[in-house]
């Protein structure tokens, strides 16, 4: 952490120095200084984020080189706002529909309460009232009094029947908005943020049945984007994507965890199992053979590592993760390009 920490209340003056600062972190390391990327430096040279500053400390401190990807995955999860949350402008359409059915729905009240009047006092004179004029008088107030309450109805059904179009649209626009917000752009799988949600309510859901995590890491991606470019080294990630879905069965979720990261969540799926999977993935990854179209450049072959973990009783949906993370440098530790189960768990794999 820098030492002058200073709060997320600058003066101008403070806040023209932090702004310096930031530009000169950035330069220091390389990075150009667009606007994601500026912001997590002035946030982490602000320290207005204590997470964010000990996730970019730590990373710096393990002497890897920062790059503008780091940046924004770090933006990612500790500065970006919950775009799952409608926008405010759906916010006040739905508010103006729902003060359209309540306005329909008092109307339609207002309707039968007055044919209602209309019927009882008809009903108090036909007690007294005996001749038959007096009777076909009546009889033509009722008619006028119902061919009104119909037409008001007519007019009321319309109008609730646009209103409930206007509402699907609505539902469907915010399902689009959330499962954008939930998706990565690049590779199409869930964002982290997706995944969050989602292990907490398969973990919720079904305590009692069995629930592996794999974790996946591509080797030396950072060699990939340093020899070929970025374009590359993004069209490396849709490929591994790709191999990852083609593995998994319909209950699977993948998801893109991080830069180079990726998670597979796997409901009702033993240590071995999960372990099996991995394996897959492995081996198809291992075998792709890419060719680049501008130039017909053929990528060397390239490798993942993984790591599986099982939940145990106790377990949250951070210390599985946590373990799962550990199998995975483990494989890392050992070597790369293999899959490693958690450490704890290998014992009981032959059981599971
Ligand atoms: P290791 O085998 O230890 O995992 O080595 P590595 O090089 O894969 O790992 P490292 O963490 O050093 O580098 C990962 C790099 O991934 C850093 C960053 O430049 C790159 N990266 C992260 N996100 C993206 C992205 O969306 N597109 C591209 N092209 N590169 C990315
Ligand atoms: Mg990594
Ligand atoms: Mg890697």
């Amino acid at each position: 952490m820098p030492a002058s920490a200073l709060s997320t209340q600058h003066t101008v003056e403070q806040a023209k120095a932090l702004a310096f600062r930031a530009v000169d972190f950035l330069l220091e390391h390389e990075i150009p200084p667009i606007p994601l990327s500026y912001g997590v430096a002035y946030e982490y040279l602000s320290g207005g984020s204590p997470d964010l500053c000990k996730t970019l400390d730590e990373y710096l401190q393990s002497g890897r080189k920062l790059d503008a990807f780091v940046l924004r995955d770090l933006h990612e999860r500790h500065l970006a706002v919950d775009r799952s949350t409608p926008l405010s402008s759906m916010g006040n359409d739905l508010q103006s529909l729902l003060g359209e059915l309540t306005h329909n729905i008092e109307e339609a009240g207002r309707g039968a309460e007055e044919f209602g009047h209309a019927l009882d006092s008809t009903l108090g004179h036909l007690a007294s009232e005996q001749d038959a004029r007096s009777l076909r008088d009546l009889a033509s107030g009722m008619l006028v009094a119902t061919q009104k309450a119909r037409q008001r109805n007519e007019h009321l059904q319309q109008r609730l029947q646009l209103t409930m179009a206007e509402s699907e649209k609505l539902k469907l626009e915010l399902e689009r908005h959330r499962r954008e917000a939930l998706i990565d752009p690049l590779t199409g799988l869930w964002n982290r943020r997706a995944m969050d949600s989602e292990l907490d309510e398969l973990m919720a859901v079904e305590p009692d049945s069995p629930l592996s995590v794999l974790m996946l890491d591509i080797d030396h991606f950072k060699r990939i984007n340093d020899t070929h470019g970025h374009a590359l080294g993004d069209a490396v990630l849709r490929h591994v994507a790709e191999a990852i879905r083609k593995c998994l069965r319909s209950n699977d979720q993948a998801v893109r965890y991080g830069g180079e990261e990726f998670l597979v969540l796997l409901p009702r799926t033993n240590l071995v199992e999960a372990a099996q999977l991995a394996e897959s993935i492995r081996v198809r990854v291992a075998s792709l053979r890419l060719r680049r179209r501008s130039d017909n450049l053929i990528l060397e072959p390239f490798t993942v590592s993984l790591g599986v973990a099982s939940r145990r009783p106790g377990d949250t949906r951070d210390t599985l993760l946590r373990r799962t993370d550990r199998a995975l440098y483990q494989s890392k530790d050992s070597g790369r390009n293999r899959v490693s189960i958690d450490a704890d768990q290998g014992l009981q794999a032959g059981h599971a």
